[in-house]
């Protein structure tokens, strides 16, 4: 019974590799974070083994009435942090989350309405490649040109028209603020439910440092892996007793069988961090941190999707240099910082090319990283993007900001 290192060193190696990949770059990727240690044991641990399938005093297996207190213990923080009632906490991902929503909500063909992705939305808000977009029948709201924006007014004037059964809020690439109760008014206009997707949101929400979805919608989906720094997955939460109950159905045993029990606990975990007094003074970082990358990148000479950003992440137009966000992406990963590239809103390039990259500060935050460093990575992508736009060979700058970028990781390592 060997561990990894001396049963499967292949596997080992790998995983070492990921370790010193993560350790020696900066994270710029707005969904992703750093999770601790206490929510990797979580999920290394011994509940991987366990089946089941049900829910806490209600399952189909048996030997469960410990796997029950992880579920519990998750519910009740998940209901305490985000001020609802309900917390269905078993969604292994936040599309099933989304999912299971449409389920508890939606017949085939039926229309709701969402977030072009262009604009800022996610695939499963109704993108044709998507279940969303090939089972039902979506509509789309999208931004203002001038200030990119939500454009709420269309929102309106699209739901008066169409009749969405849903009208989804939320998005993984819209930095600002999104108003809840405007999209409330909106749903209420025409009889809809309000589903607002914070999956990007979670942790700035749990902290009070982004709005609130409650008490506006009638049922929130979220990932927990994003600013709520938890563990890979997702959640639906409401406070509609009606809904919860569908809800339970679609996840179990609409939409998944066993629950990863592990994973579960690694959200109770995570759930626990974001209630202490530290979790509000990471998220307000967060927000600081963001404001100053965007501040610096704007000084380089780059422009920003909406001027600026109320959150942790934001759209880095790049079209003033001339640079496509694919080769912006690759040039900044060969100088040791991990972006991804995104369309921008009214983008005439296609998709695997773009004009824009998609920058967040959570990774960086919980590594330690202030606005000092934030300050300093803009001045960086700006040295390297101009080597880029300038044509030639950018080996030595990207070579120089590569050694300057390990300088500044070993001073904030990860898992010391
Ligand atoms: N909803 C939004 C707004 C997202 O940004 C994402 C992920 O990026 C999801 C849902 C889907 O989450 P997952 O990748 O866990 O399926």
């Amino acid at each position: 019974n060997q561990g990894v290192a001396e049963g499967d060193p292949e596997l080992a190696r790998v995983l070492g590799g990921e370790m010193k990949r993560q350790q020696d770059q900066i994270e710029l990727i707005a969904s992703e974070n750093i999770v601790s240690k206490a929510v990797l044991e979580a999920q290394g641990s011994v509940l991987t083994n366990k089946y089941a399938e049900g829910y806490p005093g209600k399952r189909y297996y048996g030997g469960c009435e410990v796997v029950d207190e992880a579920e519990a213990i998750a519910i009740e923080r998940a209901k305490q942090l985000f001020g609802c009632e309900y917390a269905n906490v078993q969604p292994h991902s936040g599309s099933q989350a989304n999912q299971a929503v449409f389920m508890a909500t939606l017949q085939p063909g039926d229309t709701f309405m969402g977030m072009d992705l262009a604009s800022g939305g996610h695939l499963t808000h109704g993108k044709n490649v998507n279940q969303s977009g090939k089972w039902f029948r979506p509509v789309h709201y999208g931004v203002r040109s001038q200030d990119h924006l939500i454009d709420y007014d269309q929102a309106a004037e699209i739901a008066l028209a169409e009749k969405p059964k849903v009208i989804i809020a939320g998005g993984s690439a819209y930095s600002r603020q999104i108003d809840f109760a405007r999209f409330r008014e909106i749903a209420d206009s025409v009889g809809a439910i309000l589903m607002c997707d914070i999956a990007h949101y979670a942790g700035l929400v749990a902290a009070g440092v982004y709005p609130s979805p409650f008490p506006h919608a009638h049922v929130v989906t979220t990932t927990t892996h994003k600013t709520l720094r938890g563990p890979r997955g997702g959640m639906v939460l409401t406070n509609d007793k009606k809904l919860a109950k569908k809800i339970d159905s679609a996840v179990f045993p609409g939409l998944q069988g066993g629950p990863l029990m592990h994973v579960i606990a690694g959200k109770a975990v995570a759930f626990g961090e974001a209630l202490k007094p530290e979790f509000k003074t990471y998220a307000k970082q967060v927000i600081d941190n963001a404001r100053a990358l965007a501040d610096s990148l704007q000084s380089a000479g780059f422009k920003i999707v909406s001027n600026g950003t109320d959150s942790h992440l934001m759209l880095v137009d790049l079209t003033p240099k001339g640079v496509n966000g694919a080769d912006a992406e690759t040039a900044l990963e060969r100088a040791g910082i991990t972006t991804n590239k995104n369309g921008i809103p009214f983008d005439p390039l296609p998709p695997m090319q773009t004009s824009g990259l998609r920058v967040g500060s959570p990774a960086g935050t919980t590594r330690g990283f202030g606005v000092e460093e934030f300050r300093q990575i803009g001045a960086w992508i700006g040295e390297v993007l101009d080597g880029v736009a300038a044509g030639g060979d950018n080996t030595s700058v990207e070579a120089k900001v590569r050694g300057e970028v390990l300088e500044l990781t070993k001073r904030f390592p990860i898992y010391r």
